[in-house]
């Protein structure tokens, strides 16, 4: 997971979301308002096409679910609350369902600062507070599926860092730009820039003939 901002709202959210979330009301939450492409695709653009909890990319003709923050069982009026709306992929999505603690709110991208709540180890994720472990834990942020994608991102990252460390001029400028986009836009965000800095950190303090090389 890592830090998203909420980008404005589509026009016809804006100029719908009143009567929409009252046909969804009077209908007994039988409607699907927040189902429209400027939706999905506004959604799309604030996560990268990414779950917005675990970071997996998804596939750009289907984009995921959209995601009520706040489930829509428990706060029916928030339906198409724009503040409220994110991607989640659906193995996130089914996981958190309609489980809402007010106690122990799941940690939210766009309003908690991620590094209070969870931290990153290489393909792992560590609760660092009790909303980061629930998170955690109702999530299965660390399944067996998740982590091996990590992993296999991770591998990838370290094959483009050793490639860039070891060429130069007009090949290394390409792999310089490629491990920039898989930094702000691959998948695991969070887990590849932890990994870099880490292992930037690594080198820096293995002497300075290799201090400069990213
Ligand atoms: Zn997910």
């Amino acid at each position: 997971m890592r830090q998203l901002e909420k980008s404005a709202a589509p026009d016809s959210l804006k100029e719908n979301a009143e009567r929409w979330t009252a046909r969804y009301l009077e209908s007994g939450q039988r409607t699907r308002p927040w189902a429209i492409d400027a939706i999905k695709q506004a959604l799309a653009s604030e996560t990268a096409g990414k779950c917005a909890y675990c970071e997996a990319k998804m596939l750009a003709v289907s984009y995921g679910d959209i995601e009520h923050f706040r489930p829509k069982r428990i706060f029916p009026e928030l339906v198409v609350e724009w503040a409220n709306l994110t991607l989640a992929c659906s193995r996130c999505n089914q996981a958190k369902g309609a489980k809402w603690d007010p106690a122990l709110p799941f940690v939210n991208p766009y309003e908690d600062a991620i590094q209070e709540h969870l931290s990153f180890l290489g393909p792992l994720v560590f609760g660092v507070s009790d909303r980061g472990d629930y998170t955690l834990n109702e999530l299965e942020l660390n399944d067996s599926h998740r982590v091996e994608a990590r992993d296999r991102t991770l591998r990838e990252i370290e094959g483009l860092l050793r490639r860039y460390e070891s060429s130069q001029g007009y090949t290394r400028d390409r792999l310089g730009e490629l491990i920039d986009l898989q930094m702000q836009s691959g998948d695991f965000t969070a887990a590849v820039l932890t990994y870099v800095r880490t292992r930037k950190a690594a080198i820096n303090l293995s002497g300075p003939q290799t201090a400069n090389t990213m």
